[in-house]
């Protein structure tokens, strides 16, 4: 369940709508914009002024996932040196940073916040 939210960016606890004010990560002066309030079910997503610092400590793991994923790519399925396989790492880290920046924070959100069956369904009939 959560996993829909991390992935999306949906709001943690309903998963009515998205949390960012444009969908787009690759909108860059957007890509870190998010709503105040979930207009659904009304939660507010910066718990606290500074809520999403935290998040760069998740964006480290996400960062290394990211470039295991071009090192095994690169290095063990198209059989690369090791320079290309780094330039394809950092090639990924750069090209992925809006996704790897938003899949963080919202990894982070729901570490604090779980998707709650009621507030969900009581969205959906109104
Ligand atoms: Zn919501």
């Amino acid at each position: 369940m959560k996993l829909y939210s991390i992935l999306f960016g949906a709001c943690p606890k309903c998963h009515q709508e998205s949390m960012y004010t444009v969908k787009n990560p690759y909108v860059l002066s957007d890509t870190l914009k998010i709503n105040e309030r979930c207009s659904h079910c009304n939660t507010k997503y910066r718990m606290e002024p500074s809520f999403f610092y935290g998040s760069m400590y998740v964006s480290y793991g996400v960062g290394i996932a990211f470039a295991v994923t071009a090192f095994v790519i690169s290095y063990l399925i198209f059989e690369s040196s090791l320079t290309i396989a780094f330039i394809a790492i950092v090639l990924t880290l750069v090209g992925f940073m809006p996704i790897i920046m938003r899949l963080s924070r919202n990894i982070w959100i729901n570490l604090f916040m779980s998707f709650d069956k009621e507030l969900a369904s009581k969205g959906a009939k109104t």
